[in-house]
């Protein structure tokens, strides 16, 4: 549809970054292209305007700045997920799988309340392993994870998969192959 097509001509592609051979699919040139901005946050959050939801929880860094005016919009409190070792006031931890290895990432125990409605926010899903931990440290604290959301599906790397198995809905914008 349109708003697919323009969104994806606002999101930057740079060759073998971090890496030689990926393709790093760059978020900066939409958010600071106003309207596709606007564009992705309103289409990100549209099967939920008008419904309660509690918190939105996003993924450092990206996840950041796209989770605030998700929450924003749909007049929620905003939850930050974060590397380890970020947060200043007790937290709960859990272990992710990455490309290579394992890392951690946490949330601030008060975070979430048992029963809360909470929106899942990142920039962008690959194999879905950074989205399991978030949902999963969700899910410990009681959270009814309502969705996942990102702008950017990389449909082949499998990770809308992983969290439908967590009976988690995923909606994404734009695909690349
Ligand atoms: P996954 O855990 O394999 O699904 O990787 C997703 C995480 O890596 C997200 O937090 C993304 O922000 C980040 N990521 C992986 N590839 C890219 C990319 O091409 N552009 C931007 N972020 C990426």
């Amino acid at each position: 549809d349109t708003v697919s097509d323009d969104l994806i001509k606002s999101i930057r592609t740079i060759p073998d970054y971090p890496k030689e051979g990926i393709l790093f699919r760059d978020i900066t040139t939409l958010l600071g292209d106003a309207r596709a901005f606007r564009r992705a946050v309103d289409a990100l959050v549209q099967p939920w305007a008008g419904s309660k939801i509690d918190q939105v929880a996003g993924i450092e860094a990206r996840g950041f700045i796209l989770g605030g005016a998700v929450a924003h919009q749909l007049s929620a409190g905003f939850v930050p997920i974060r590397k380890k070792g970020k947060l200043p006031h007790e937290t709960v931890r859990i272990a992710y799988s990455l490309e290579y290895g394992l890392d951690e990432m946490e949330m601030h125990k008060d975070a979430i309340k048992p029963g809360d409605k909470v929106i899942l926010v990142d920039d962008l899903i690959a194999t879905g392993g950074t989205a399991e931990g978030a949902t999963k440290l969700l899910k410990q604290m009681g959270a009814e994870v309502v969705a996942a959301c990102f702008i950017i599906d990389l449909p082949d790397l499998g990770g809308r998969k992983k969290l439908e198995a967590l009976d988690v809905p995923v909606r994404t914008l734009v695909e690349f192959p």
